[in-house]
C-alpha cells in the first residue's frame, strides 16, 4: 500500500524559519512502515512556499465574498506562509538519497488565474507526482469552520456547483496528476446529497479525459462528516468514468502518516477498484490493491 498525500508540517503559524530535513521525512515513513505502507508521496502545499506568494496573488482580495471572510483568508495564508519551496524540496530529495521509500510531491492549491505562473514556478524541480486541489473559490476558503457561513449565503447547490466548476476547470488544464479531497466542503458536515451528484459529473468527465487520478483521503474520517473524501458514492463516479485512484492519509505529523489506508483499500474494492496508482517522475502507473484480512 502506498500513501500519496504526506506533509511535513501542521497547519497554522510555526515558528521561523521552518527547515526541512530528512530526518523528519524518516520519521514518517518508519510510521507508515508500522501501518504497512510500502511507498509514501510528500505533498506539501505550495501556498506555504515563500516563492508562491506572489504568483498566486491576493486572492482574498474578492469582491464577492463579505469583508469578514476575505480577513480570514488573507490572515491564514499569511500565518502560513513560512516555508522555502528549495528547503522543502532539499529534505525531501535528501530523504530519497537516504534510500528511504519516499517519492517528491507537491499540493497544487488550484486557482483558474495563476496555475500557469505556479506550474512556471515549479518547473524544473523534480517533483514525481502533483495534487490538484481546490481549498479556496476565489477568496472563500471551502473547508475552513470560520467560513462555513459561506454556504448559508450562497446555498448549499449553488456553493457546490461553483466548487466544482473550479474542480472541473483544474482538470481541464490538465498539467495536475492526482484530484485532491475532491469534496471536502463538506467537512464540517454540510454534504452534497447523493442526488445532486451530476454537480460533480463535469469534473469526473474531465477527470477521465485529462488521464488525472482521484485520492480516496481518509482525513475525512477524522472531521466531523467522518467520511472519506470523495464519499462512496462520488468515488463510484470516478470508477465508472475509469478514473484511477491514489490512497492517502493528508497527515500533517508523522502519527499520522499511512492512517486510515485500510479504510481506503477496503472502499477502492467497495466500488470495484482492483489497483492504485503510483507515480514516477509524474508518470503514473497501476499497482495490484492488497487483500485485506477481514477483522
Ligand atoms: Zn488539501
Ligand atoms: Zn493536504
Amino acid at each position: 500500500m502506498s500513501d500519496y498525500h504526506v506533509h511535513l508540517a501542521p497547519h497554522r503559524a510555526m515558528p521561523e524559519p521552518v527547515d526541512f530535513t530528512a530526518d523528519l521525512v524518516e520519521q514518517y515513513v518508519e510510521v507508515a512502515a508500522g501501518r504497512g505502507i510500502t511507498e509514501i508521496a510528500i505533498t506539501e502545499h505550495v501556498y506555504r512556499c515563500k516563492e508562491a506568494l506572489p504568483v498566486l496573488g491576493n486572492f482574498w482580495d474578492d469582491p464577492t465574498i463579505p469583508p469578514d471572510i476575505a480577513a480570514y483568508t488573507a490572515g491564514f495564508v499569511q500565518a502560513e506562509c513560512n516555508f522555502r519551496l528549495d528547503n522543502y524540496v532539499g529534505a525531501v530529495m535528501a530523504a530519497k538519497d537516504r534510500g528511504l521509500p519516499v517519492k517528491m510531491g507537491l499540493e497544487v492549491d488550484f486557482f483558474p488565474e495563476s496555475i500557469e505562473g505556479v506550474m512556471n514556478l515549479i518547473e524544473g524541480y523534480p517533483f514525481d507526482v502533483l495534487i490538484g486541489s481546490v481549498h479556496w473559490v476565489g477568496g472563500w476558503a471551502v473547508d475552513s469552520q470560520e467560513t462555513q457561513s459561506e454556504f448559508d449565503r450562497r446555498g448549499l447547490l449553488t456553493a457546490y456547483g461553483q466548487y466544482a466548476d473550479v474542480l472541473r476547470q483544474m482538470a481541464d488544464v490538465g498539467t495536475l496528476d492526482v484530484i485532491g479531497h475532491a469534496d471536502v466542503p463538506k467537512r464540517y458536515g454540510r454534504a452534497l446529497p447523493a442526488e445532486n451528484g451530476d454537480i460533480f459529473q463535469p469534473v469526473v468527465d474531465a477527470a477521465a479525459q485529462a488521464g488525472m487520478a482521484v485520492e480516496i483521503n481518509t482525513k475525512g474520517l477524522k472531521k466531523p462528516i467522518a467520511e472519506t473524501y470523495p464519499s462512496e458514492w462520488l468515488l463510484g463516479r470516478f470508477h465508472a468514468a475509469g478514473v484511477p485512484v491514489t490512497l492517502s492519509s493528508d497527515a500533517h505529523l508523522p502519527s499520522e502518516a499511512g492512517w486510515g489506508i485500510n479504510r481506503a483499500v477496503e472502499l477502492a474494492r467497495n466500488v470495484g477498484y482492483s489497483t492504485h496508482r503510483r507515480f514516477d517522475a509524474r508518470t503514473g502507473y497501476d499497482v495490484a490493491l492488497p487483500e485485506l484480512k477481514e477483522d
